[in-house]
């Protein structure tokens, strides 16, 4: 197996899509959205996937290591294992219109998860992920069954929580589905500290409703869902 992208009319944009992923799991474990090897990260180009490899520290991966998926999973290229996350990765190219896929352990997401059934619109920033984000029930790492839950909970949304686990953000760009597992785990934070000055007025759809209206008024932040 060759450890270098399929050469042909993708290959720069693979090699643009390897490195940005090299990148992204840098700044994912300094920014301690994921802890050790934890998390993975995926970016599509055309009918092939480059995501991260399994187990190995972010600071150790180069492009290389990056591997390249078929849409229905045979491996192409690439030196690492594939991530293990491969199927809700999978899932969620097979079920939105995601260019990348960010799966993080972050802490105040995973915090929330052991004990909320979603995340509520605790701050108007949460229409940038399509509003309250759903908690998936707690299903094994790598499983099918985590796959299919996450998908179902991102329905009309660009992130979902995994119970007991963390967190599947999507976006146009991976710059994009970086940022809203950024957006996510700190409207988690906003919401557990608003949680310890009482109970937390929570806007309502309509109210939401009118925060998308004047964003997309005013082309805010790119796709307001
Ligand atoms: P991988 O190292 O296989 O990508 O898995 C990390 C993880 O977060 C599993 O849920
Ligand atoms: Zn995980």
């Amino acid at each position: 197996m060759s450890d270098r992208a399929p050469r042909g009319a993708r290959a720069g944009a693979l090699d643009t899509a390897r490195a940005e992923l090299v990148a992204y799991g840098r700044r994912m474990a300094g920014e301690g959205l994921a802890f050790g090897t934890a998390g993975n990260l995926s970016v599509r180009v055309g009918d092939v996937v480059a995501i991260t490899p399994s187990g190995m520290p972010y600071d150790m991966v180069a492009p290389e290591d990056v591997c390249i998926v078929d849409l229905d999973g045979a491996k192409r290229a690439g030196r690492g294992a594939v991530s293990s996350e491969w199927p809700m990765h999978r899932a969620v190219y097979a079920t939105t219109d995601a260019a990348a896929v960010v799966h993080t352990h972050s802490p105040e997401v995973v915090a929330l998860s052991t004990s909320c059934a979603e995340l509520p619109a605790v701050h108007y920033a949460i229409v940038g992920l399509g509003g309250p984000v759903r908690v998936a029930g707690y299903t094994r790492f790598g499983s099918d069954r985590l796959a299919e839950q996450a998908s179902a909970a991102l329905a009309g949304r660009t992130a979902a929580i995994l119970q007991n686990h963390g967190a599947v953000t999507y976006g146009t760009t991976l710059a994009e589905a970086y940022e809203r597992a950024g957006l996510l785990e700190w409207l988690a934070g906003t919401y557990r500290r608003a949680r310890q000055h009482g109970v937390p007025r929570i806007l309502t759809t309509d109210e939401l409703d009118d925060v998308r209206a004047e964003m997309r008024r005013l082309r805010y932040g790119g796709r307001v869902s």
